[in-house]
């Protein structure tokens, strides 16, 4: 089979032609800059060097009639033709309460998406166009949604109703959603097997460290609490966001500082987190870098780090004990500093870090405890492409 994965952004479409029974990615690539001067898309077929063109590409339709393009083309492309697109499976940000898994999308499916773009004005409208462009240049061929927040919709109520009055979750569905679903399940799922056991076995803590970062308490294969909330702004400390915080700050630096409900939204999401902290970078390759030299990368590390302990304690609560816990994404995977000072003075909780294996591990799945560590830490590589891609075919084979 061969799955075509999209996730549509504003102004971006990210790509991948996914062989799901062998795991194997065909081609990749994205086009940027959509609806600006100088759009570009940067592309790379299996074994084949990577390229770059550039052209006029107005909308999402564009960008896609242009990968579709590339993937048919001689010299770069590994398609004879269209019709061997099996199936196109697409990331979509916001499900609302109305999705808990991937579906196949209809008419119904669209309209209930098109309802969630209150929650994610930035993220679902693109996602939206995405559909519609591949649905107009590839007719006939089925498409599949999967969400962001569907694999946190098993969380129970105490989990996601916010310390607000009632009404609000009645009337607008104020509650937290979590994101990053497709990743955590992945992860979880995958940390199971290298144990060789089962999900439903386990108390799993997933930590997504990348720009945006959350953590999850999957029990038995569920995700039971998750730290994004309402929206991706909550939780640990991000790249550039704040992450959990007084809401009492919100009100007060609006009316010190005079901004605008707008002008405070960027300065949480663009202008906080380890970027706010440091005044240096969101980069955490930087902070990491500038640790013993300069004061407050050292804070922002330390805070960032802090908070995912903080957490893993909250989650071991919350689950009545933690079997696993998994590192994944970019800092998650690459930063043995975070993983060392997340775990650092655990043994309590029965964690006990393997020093050595914890610096020699990059982007890896590998066991970072020591043998004797009741708690089994691990470093397992996300792969949120291949999730879409098999759910995908999943649901377009039944
Ligand atoms: P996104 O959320 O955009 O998908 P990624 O998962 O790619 O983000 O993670 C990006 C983050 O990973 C950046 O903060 C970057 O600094 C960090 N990162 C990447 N490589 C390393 C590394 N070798 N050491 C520390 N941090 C790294």
């Amino acid at each position: 089979m061969k799955i075509l994965v999209l996730n549509a952004g504003s102004s971006s479409v990210k790509y991948q032609l996914i062989n799901p029974e062998e795991a194997k990615v065909l081609a990749k690539g994205f086009v940027e800059r959509i609806g600006l001067s100088g759009a570009v898309l940067t592309h790379q077929a299996f074994d084949k060097p990577e390229i770059k063109m550039t052209g006029e590409i107005l909308d999402h339709k564009v960008a896609i009639e242009y990968v579709l393009t590339i993937l048919l083309s001689k010299n770069h492309g590994v398609l004879k033709s269209k019709n061997e697109i099996d199936a196109v499976g697409h990331r979509v940000v916001h499900g609302g309460e109305a999705f808990s898994g991937s579906v196949l999308i209809n008419e119904d499916v669209i309209r209930e998406m098109t309802k969630c773009i209150d929650f994610a004005p930035l993220h679902n409208p693109p996602n939206l166009k995405g559909i519609a462009a591949a649905k107009a240049l590839l007719p006939g061929v089925p498409q599949v949604g999967v969400f962001d927040t569907a694999f946190h919709q098993t969380m129970p109520k105490h989990s996601f109703i916010y310390g607000i009055p009632y009404t609000l979750y009645k009337r607008h569905v104020i509650r937290r959603y979590g994101f990053h679903g497709t990743s955590h399940r992945y992860v979880a799922d995958h940390a199971a097997k290298f144990l060789k056991k089962s999900a439903e076995e386990l108390k799993i803590i997933t930590c997504h460290l990348g720009n945006g970062s959350s953590i999850a308490a999957v029990k038995h294969g569920k995700s039971i609490d998750t730290s994004m909330g309402f929206t991706p702004l909550e939780g640990l400390l991000m790249g550039t966001r704040c992450g959990d915080m007084d809401p009492a700050i919100i009100l007060h630096v609006m009316a010190k500082e005079e901004l605008t409900p707008s002008e405070m939204n960027t300065m949480l999401n663009k202008h906080s987190g380890v970027l706010g902290i440091s005044g240096l970078s969101s980069d955490m390759r930087e902070i990491e870098d500038n640790y013993e030299s300069n004061d407050r990368a050292r804070l922002a590390m330390d805070i960032f780090s802090y908070r995912i302990k903080k957490y893993i304690g909250a989650y071991a609560a919350a689950m009545g004990g933690v079997d696993v816990i998994v590192f994944t994404a970019g800092i998650g995977e690459n930063s043995d500093m975070v993983r060392k000072l997340v775990c650092s003075d655990m043994e309590f909780l029965g964690i006990e870090l393997d020093e050595q294996k914890n610096k020699e591990t990059r982007k890896a799945e590998e066991i970072i405890s020591k043998p004797s560590s009741k708690v089994k830490v691990m470093v397992i590589p996300t792969n949120e492409e291949l999730v879409i891609a098999m759910d995908t075919a999943k649901i377009v084979q039944s």
